[in-house]
């Protein structure tokens, strides 16, 4: 079976991650987000994917977060809205950085779990994943997690697995804009 790189951006988002994308090959998880602030929320949100890992059988990489090269990405676009450009480029930043990583280990498929959150523009991760993934001679996995109640299902298995779940996105920016984090109308089962 062919193995699978998925980037993570929290335990969360992991958990119904793995039991979709497990029928495409061995999942290996990276968690590159250096986005995450401040350090202790970041420690956290990577303990708790860590522990999720080992507990799923799922081999597991952290990759250090380059804070300097991601500041640099999203400079001059600080104020823009949630789904504006400076998330654009957060997430550019995160899949470049995972689809290098699947080239150095040798993994051909790059895959990611921001696709599960009902707040992220789902079109503009598939666009840049399959741009990246052409660019470096690799295959970009379409999956839409939040499909089929995936949003839901990942509040569930988090409780089941009792994991932190954080109620923001994980920028300084993105502090200012808190929400409820159980709050699971905002699912978008089918888009
Ligand atoms: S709100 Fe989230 S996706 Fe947007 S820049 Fe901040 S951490 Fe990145």
């Amino acid at each position: 079976m062919s193995r699978l790189l998925l980037h993570i951006c929290c335990a969360p988002d992991a958990t119904v991650a793995f039991e979709r994308l497990r029928q495409y090959g061995d999942v290996v998880g990276l968690f590159y987000n250096p986005n995450i602030e401040p350090l202790a929320e970041y420690r956290l949100r990577e303990a708790e994917t860590a522990k999720l890992s080992a507990l799923q059988g799922v081999e597991y990489i952290e990759e250090p977060p380059d804070r300097e090269g991601w500041l640099k990405s999203v400079a001059g676009c600080e104020d823009e809205p949630e789904r504006g450009e400076r998330c654009r480029r957060c997430i550019a930043h995160r899949l470049e950085v995972t689809a290098r990583k699947a080239v150095q280990i040798g993994i051909p498929t790059f895959a990611t779990t921001l696709t599960v959150s009902p707040h992220k523009d789902v079109e503009f991760i598939h666009q840049t994943g399959r741009e990246i993934a052409a660019r470096v001679g690799l295959e970009y996995l379409n999956e839409t997690l939040r499909k089929q109640d995936g949003f839901r299902r990942s509040v569930e298995l988090s409780r089941q697995f009792e994991l932190y779940r954080q109620n923001y996105c994980g920028c300084r920016w993105s502090m200012l804009t808190a929400r409820n984090k159980d709050d699971v109308s905002v699912d978008t089962a089918g888009i």
